[in-house]
This record gives structure tokens, C-alpha cells and sequence, in this order.
């Protein structure tokens, strides 16, 4: 299974080198003799953005697409691949695919089959490993107690701080869960994740995290949620299948931007990077992955296990939990949230979204130029909402 992987890796990489030599030497040779090389479509960017407008561009439209994207894999943050040991990692976090978006769910699910999957997460509290959200389970196990569900509802609303207006996401968890619960299982996560105090980000970061009053220990319980059964680089490999779209890897947009010439442009890049940091640059939070693997079958009991209050890192995932995997070793992350660093989280805050609309007066002045994802429309998306936005582009504008 692995060694056929690889093989197929192999494949792709080929062709791509092939295509991408001809292809930039074309873009010289043309500069040269003062042409340009043109494209109907060019999409920046090869994330699950680019990727899915650039499928429907070929596939529903049937109109030639480029994609150029920096890195030199596709997928942008969901790509994974084979480690050295031959354990499927997913290289930039831990991905877990959940939406309530049929649509979406059915979209993508011509691309890959899907393992059912159940995401669960543990958190350490007082040194001990207790299910994460905030369910029965999890305060029976903090306070060891065997409430029942409306006697965890008096419990909770004992300690509920009224709040009037809720402002921030130190508000939200305050008023739902009171201090003690926000401080060991709130306060410092959010503290490491985003290197200021909760009191000072949007509302809408931890009410990402739901409080329940049953036993379901579920991370996310949204209707449609499974694991790509061959991995996502797979799910993304199949997405651009089709000839009329052109990849070109190892190429920063900026590189070939006056190169080239394109009837309608698809940026999916950090938008301050496309307006050359004009109205400064805008902040993302980045994250150092640290990958340990281990001679042991198991190393944890839960596929990710957070760290609230201990170490440096906010979550340990072993990557084998997720993915299924058979393995006589196994390989975790180690995730060190830093503010430096390649973009992968837009900063929720008043001030940030404000730097941000002075981008988005800039982009509504270009022309034919429309601005995709999570790092060009600067919202904290998943999967199924950055899949959304780009079929809703497609629709409204491109088809
Ligand atoms: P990206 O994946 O960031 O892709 C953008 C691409 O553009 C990148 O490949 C980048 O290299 C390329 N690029 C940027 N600038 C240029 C340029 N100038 N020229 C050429 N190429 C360029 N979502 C879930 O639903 N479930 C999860 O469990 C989950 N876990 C996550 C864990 C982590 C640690 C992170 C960071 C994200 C997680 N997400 C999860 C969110 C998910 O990764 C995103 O919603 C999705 O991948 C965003 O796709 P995108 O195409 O908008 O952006
Ligand atoms: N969070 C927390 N404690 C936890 C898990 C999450 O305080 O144990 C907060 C934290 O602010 C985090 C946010 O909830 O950034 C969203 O968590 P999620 O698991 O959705 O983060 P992601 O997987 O997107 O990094």
C-alpha cells in the first residue's frame, strides 16, 4: 500500500517537473520576444480554494486553467504524506473533515471515498486526561461526581457569570462555563494558541467549542464527517485530473504575475502579500510542527490530546488515530503556535479585521480579479466553508 503510494507520488511529481520546465521556459522564451504567455483562467494557489474553483473552471466550464502555487506539493494545509517510516501524516496539523454542508460533502465525495470517523479529543486538567468539549462526561470526570444532565445544567448555571454584552471570547466561555472551568480549560489554550488573552479576540474563536449537557464526547457533531479513505493529497490529485488544467509548483505568483497574461485571476495568497503589504501587514498566526515517531503501537488514547495548562505545545496528535493506519510504530505532532512564520490562522481580532477592510476596498477595485479562502478572504474557515465559498464563487460569478 505504502510503496504503491509513493510510486504514484512519483508519477505526478514527473509529470509536473516535465510540464513545469516546459512550462516556465515558455513564459521566458515568450517574455523575450515581448509576448505573453495568456491563460483564460489562472488560479494562485493550490490550496482545497484553488483547487475546487479550478476543477469546476475545467470540468463544468471547460475552459483551459494555470495553477500556480509556491510550495511545491498540492492541498496548501490539508496535504499529506507518507513519512519516512511509511505513516500517513498530515504535515500542517491534524484535519478533520465535518459539515452539515450536503452539498459540499457530496461535491467533494466524487473525488475520494470516505472512512467513517469520529473525531475525539482529550484534554489534561489537573493531570488528568478528560474528554474535551465540556460534556457531562467531562465534569463528572474533573469533579469526580456522577451528575445527572439536569443536575450538571444547576451546576453549570451556578456558575455562569452573567455577562450583558458579550464581547470577546473570554466573555463567551465566562458565561457559559463561569471561572473555574474557562481558567483550566480556556484561558491558557487560548493564551498559547493566539499569544494574547481571550479577552482580547473575537467571540466567534471558542465558541468554535460547544458546551453540552449529555455524554456524547464527540469533537464535532456535525451530520457529514469521515477521513478520505487514500489521504487528502489524493482527494486533491483526483480534484485536477483533468488536461485543460496546468499546475505549476515551486512558483510564487509575484514571480510570473507580470509574465503572464490571464482573462480572469483567482488569488488565494494572503491579501496583503497581493497589495504588497500596502496597509501593513496583516497578522496571522503561525505554528512550528514538531514530528516524533516511537517504536510503540499507541502512544496516546485519544487521536489528539490537548494541553491547556502544561508545556509549551497546545495538542499532541497521533496521526495513526486519525487516519486508521496499521503500524507497528506511530508517529505524534507537537504543535508550537508562534506569531512568525508561514501564515496559517487570520488573527480574530477588531483591529486585524479593520486592517483588513482597507484590502478589501483595494480588491474591489480590481478588475476581474476575485479573492478566495482563508488566508485571501482573512476568515477562519474549515474545509467545508473554504469548498463552500469556492463553489459559490463559481456560480455567481465564473459559470
Ligand atoms: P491554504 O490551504 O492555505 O492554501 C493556500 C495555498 O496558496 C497554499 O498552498 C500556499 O502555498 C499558496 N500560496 C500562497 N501565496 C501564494 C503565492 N503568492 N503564489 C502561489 N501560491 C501561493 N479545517 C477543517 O475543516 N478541519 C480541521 O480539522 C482543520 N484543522 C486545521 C489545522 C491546522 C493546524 C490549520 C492551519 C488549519 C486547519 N483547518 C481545518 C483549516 C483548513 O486547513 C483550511 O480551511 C483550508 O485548508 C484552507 O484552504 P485554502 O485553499 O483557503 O488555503
Ligand atoms: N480552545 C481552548 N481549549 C481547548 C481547545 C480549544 O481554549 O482545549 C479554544 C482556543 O482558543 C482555540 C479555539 O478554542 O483556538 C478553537 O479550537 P479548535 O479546536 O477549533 O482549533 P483549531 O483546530 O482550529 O486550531
Amino acid at each position: 500500500m505504502n510503496a504503491w503510494k509513493e510510486l504514484d507520488k512519483k508519477r505526478l511529481d514527473k509529470y509536473t517537473f516535465i510540464f513545469m520546465y516546459k512550462m516556465k521556459n515558455t513564459i521566458l522564451s515568450k517574455r523575450r520576444k515581448g509576448k505573453f504567455m495568456y491563460y483564460p483562467y489562472v488560479v494562485a494557489g493550490a490550496g482545497l480554494a484553488g483547487l475546487t474553483v479550478a476543477e469546476r473552471i475545467a470540468n463544468e466550464k471547460g475552459e483551459k486553467v494555470l495553477i500556480v502555487e509556491k510550495r511545491s506539493h498540492i492541498g496548501g494545509n490539508v496535504y499529506d504524506s507518507y513519512n519516512e517510516d511509511g505513516i500517513l501524516i498530515h504535515n500542517y496539523g491534524p484535519h478533520i473533515f465535518h459539515t452539515n454542508d450536503r452539498e459540499v460533502y457530496y461535491y467533494l465525495g466524487q473525488f475520494t471515498k470516505w472512512n467513517d470517523f469520529w473525531h475525539r479529543v482529550l484534554t489534561q486538567v489537573d493531570g488528568n486526561l478528560i474528554p474535551m468539549p465540556i460534556t457531562l462526561e467531562t465534569i463528572n470526570r474533573l469533579y469526580h461526581m456522577e451528575m445527572t444532565a439536569e443536575e450538571m445544567e444547576k451546576f453549570i448555571e451556578k456558575r455562569a457569570v452573567p455577562i450583558k454584552e458579550i464581547k470577546t471570547s473570554r466573555d463567551v466561555a465566562l458565561s457559559k462555563v463561569g471561572e473555574e472551568i474557562y481558567s483550566k480549560f480556556f484561558e491558557n489554550y487560548t493564551k498559547k494558541q493566539w499569544g494574547v488573552d481571550p479577552g482580547e479576540i473575537d467571540t466567534s474563536v471558542i465558541s468554535r467549542i460547544p458546551l453540552r449537557f449529555n455524554r456524547d464526547t464527540r469533537y464535532f457533531t456535525d451530520k457529514y464527517q469521515g477521513m478520505p479513505r487514500c489521504g487528502y493529497t489524493r482527494l486533491c490529485e483526483a480534484m485536477i485530473q483533468n488536461k485543460k488544467i496546468k499546475l505549476l509548483l515551486n512558483t510564487d505568483f509575484e514571480e510570473i504575475r507580470g509574465e503572464i497574461s490571464y482573462g480572469t485571476l483567482i488569488y488565494t495568497g494572503p491579501a496583503d502579500e497581493y497589495f504588497h503589504g500596502k496597509h501593513g501587514k496583516l497578522p496571522y498566526r503561525s505554528v512550528d510542527f514538531l514530528m516524533e515517531t516511537y517504536d510503540l503501537e499507541s502512544y496516546q488514547d485519544a487521536p489528539v490530546v490537548n494541553y491547556p495548562n502544561d508545556f509549551d505545545y497546545t495538542r499532541i496528535t497521533e496521526f495513526k488515530k486519525l487516519t486508521g493506519q496499521e503500524h507497528r510504530k506511530t508517529t505524534i505532532m507537537k504543535e508550537f503556535p508562534k506569531a512568525e512564520g508561514e501564515p496559517y490562522y487570520p488573527f480574530p481580532t477588531a483591529e486585524a479585521r479593520a486592517q483588513f477592510a482597507l484590502y478589501q476596498e483595494e480588491m474591489k477595485a480590481e478588475k476581474n480579479v476575485y479573492f478566495l479562502g482563508r488566508l485571501a478572504e482573512y476568515r477562519y474557515y474549515n474545509m467545508d466553508a473554504v469548498v463552500r465559498s469556492a463553489l459559490n464563487l463559481y456560480r455567481e460569478k465564473l459559470a
